[in-house]
């Protein structure tokens, strides 16, 4: 027993594990229509690095990403592109709208843009600002590896309560047919 511990030994549920690969381990998907796509490649650069938060695996396409990250203005024109890149994408995914055009239309009061994109995708955080900071898309995701862990829980919850609720409708039919 004596040599099963030690300062290298690390004992936690699968769940914590499962959890903690999660929330460290985004792939974004970068939906860069127009200036806030230039504060993403500043973000991913050396100076930011977001690679610190395991998030700099940037991928291109919608099968191989977790997270959505769109920024810049969205066109109606260019709403079923999104829509149908955010479809493609596997669950469990998550959308960040980065930027007050993504967020809201931005200052484009006008009848050809979108005025945020959660009328056509659900959004999942916010980053406000024209342009958002670095800064602000960092504080973005870490408010993201909250929920995701949030989010996980819920999931994990539902599907035990789903199982309990099939036993007890399994017993209940058995008993009848007895
Ligand atoms: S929010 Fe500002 S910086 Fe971002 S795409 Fe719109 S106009 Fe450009």
């Amino acid at each position: 027993m004596d040599k099963m511990t030690g300062e290298s030994w690390v004992t936690t549920t699968f769940e914590t594990l499962e959890d903690w690969a999660a929330r460290n381990s985004f792939w974004p998907f970068p939906f860069g229509t127009a200036c806030c796509a230039i504060e993403f490649m500043s973000t991913v650069s050396s100076h930011y690095d977001l690679s610190r938060f395991g998030s700099e695996v940037v991928r291109f396409s919608p099968r191989q990403s977790d997270v959505l990250l769109v920024a810049g203005t969205i066109n109606d024109k260019m709403g079923p592109v999104l829509k149908k890149i955010y479809d493609q994408m596997a669950e469990p995914k998550w959308v960040i709208s980065m930027g007050a055009c993504a967020c809201s239309g931005g200052f484009y009061r006008a009848y050809h843009v979108m005025q945020g994109i959660d009328e056509i995708i659900p959004v999942d955080v916010y980053v406000p600002g024209c342009p958002p900071t670095p800064e602000g898309l960092i504080y973005g995701l870490l408010q993201l590896k909250e929920k995701v862990i949030r989010d996980r829980k819920r999931f994990r919850e539902q599907g035990r309560n789903q199982g309990n609720n099939q036993e007890k409708n399994e017993s209940v039919n058995a008993g009848a047919t007895v």
